[in-house]
């Protein structure tokens, strides 16, 4: 019998329940559906839709290795899967759970054909409760049910063997479609599950640093591991178990953690890229940038010329790699936002076309962060310097690698001067506290922006 096996950003075969349950039941038929048009969806930016296109033919790859292919269909995954499985007479469809909210509706309208199995993350969804039963709202209590709940499972092998069902005749010559934004040509990582494994290796003798260098934009001290994550090319699991007991282990495994936690926030929140988590922020005056004086700052932050040297070498950084260092997201999403003024909608969506990594649950969850209109954010009183961030990173060598013509840290011919932008910025919450009748901007209920996590 036939037995499809439906990828979404699960696109490997190593501790893949659903391409594992599909091999145990028969003959196999993998398939990715491009659908820009569900309900919904949101499709991946021009960043990211270059690693998932080189990701599909790394997965293409490693399947006509063992013997298959992967056929890529085009339209309403709904229908195209249930007209797939007509065609074949498919038993099932099996697929990895994923989280983003356009899914839920689409498996609906498979019904009791699809078979899901397994989670994106290091725990099914629903595992960690609070006392009450609720759902977690806050990082450091989530964190310490983690702690307390233990290692997730251990990752399963690649299926041993796959006996592969034909490609129908009408659809043999689908294959791998190839997409580069006309920015693509320096961007960074190697797409795949070898890729992925590849990273992860590279970065095990970097784990008892970790915490010491995470923060400094100058050093290679993080995984890179975001973008094969995002698409599922190694499980969550996996990179757990890979540095379990080594020195160090925790402060990252803290940060799988922390994209867990992203993972609860948009299941509870699913319009969180539009929607503040704090009411309070719906009514913020935000900078109109087709007018003066904001006319042309939106652009200057996108193209790294707003004058001060940490901000444009990380918005070059990711016009140039598809990645930007988490400080120093952190630095430019706080200087949109409260130095210019931007609503952070418009970074958000900046973000989503330009990082390889674009990810809901981790994108609209760090911009609510830096904003302070997370249920779990930084207050928005506390605003970044540019400069002291600069110095205290030590990121002097990141802004010559990425804006060679700063001598130094300070800002030149800035487009806000940083002391009345601060100011302005208090100015508009102050706004928005009136309003609400108090706070606005209660921040982290348990200190997490400031734990050391992420602040
Ligand atoms: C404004 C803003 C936007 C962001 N947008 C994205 C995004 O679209 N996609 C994305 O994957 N990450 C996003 N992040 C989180 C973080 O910056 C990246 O995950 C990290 O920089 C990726 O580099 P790495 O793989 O070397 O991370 P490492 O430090 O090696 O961390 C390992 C993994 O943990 C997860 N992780 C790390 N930090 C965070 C975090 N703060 N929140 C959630 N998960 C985390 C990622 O999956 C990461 O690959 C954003 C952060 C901010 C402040």
């Amino acid at each position: 019998m036939v037995e499809i096996l439906w990828f979404r950003q699960d696109l490997r075969l190593a501790d893949q329940p659903a391409a594992s349950a599909a091999a145990a039941a028969g003959e196999v038929l993998p398939v990715y559906v491009w659908d820009e048009v569900s309900d919904g969806v949101r499709p991946p930016g021009g960043a990211s839709r270059w690693w998932l296109m080189r990701s599909l033919a790394a997965l293409d790859a490693d399947l006509r290795a063992r013997g298959g292919r992967l056929l890529v269909l085009e339209g309403r995954a709904a229908d195209v899967l249930a007209s797939l499985a007509r065609e074949t007479g498919a038993r099932a469809i099996h697929a990895t759970r994923q989280t983003e909210p356009w899914w839920a509706p689409i498996e609906a309208k498979l019904g009791g054909l699809l078979k899901l199995h397994g989670w994106p993350t290091l725990h099914p969804a629903g595992a960690l409760v609070t006392k009450a039963g609720g759902p977690f709202r806050v990082f450091t209590p989530f964190w310490r049910a983690h702690v307390a709940k233990g290692a997730p499972a251990a990752p399963c092998p690649a299926p041993g063997t796959m006996r592969f069902a034909p490609v129908p005749g009408g659809l043999a010559g689908r294959g791998v479609p190839r997409f580069s934004p006309r920015w693509a040509a320096g961007f960074d990582g190697v797409p795949g599950e070898a890729g992925a494994r590849a990273a992860l290796a590279a970065f095990l003798p970097k784990v008892s640093a970790y915490a010491a260098r995470r923060d400094f934009p100058a050093e290679d001290a993080t995984s890179r591991l975001s973008a094969h994550l995002h698409f599922g090319e190694i499980s969550p699991r996996a990179c757990w178990h890979a540095v379990e007991g080594r020195d160090g282990a925790e402060a990252w495994q803290r940060q799988l953690v922390w994209r867990d936690f992203a993972h609860e926030l948009i299941r509870q929140h699913p319009d969180s890229a539009e929607v503040p988590h704090r009411q309070a922020f719906a009514a913020m005056a935000w900078t109109d940038v087709e007018r003066e004086p904001g006319r042309g700052w939106l652009e200057a932050w996108q193209a790294g010329r707003t004058g001060y040297p940490l901000v444009d070498a990380g918005m070059r950084q990711l016009w140039r790699t598809g990645w930007m260092h988490n400080r120093v997201r952190m630095v430019v999403g706080s200087f949109l936002v409260k130095h210019l003024g931007i609503d952070w909608r418009l970074g958000e969506r900046w973000f989503w076309d330009t990082l390889t990594d674009a990810d809901l649950p981790n994108n609209a969850m760090g911009w609510q962060w830096v904003t302070g209109c997370g249920v779990d954010a930084q207050p928005f009183h506390r605003i970044f310097a540019p400069v002291g961030q600069a110095e205290r990173f030590d990121a002097m060598g990141y802004i010559r690698r990425w804006a060679p013509e700063y001598r130094s840290v300070e800002p030149v011919d800035p487009i806000v001067e940083h002391g009345a932008a601060r100011a302005a910025a208090l100015a508009r919450l102050a706004a928005i506290r009136k309003e609400a009748g108090g706070a606005a901007d209660g921040g982290a209920a348990d200190g997490g922006a400031a734990d050391g996590a992420r602040g």
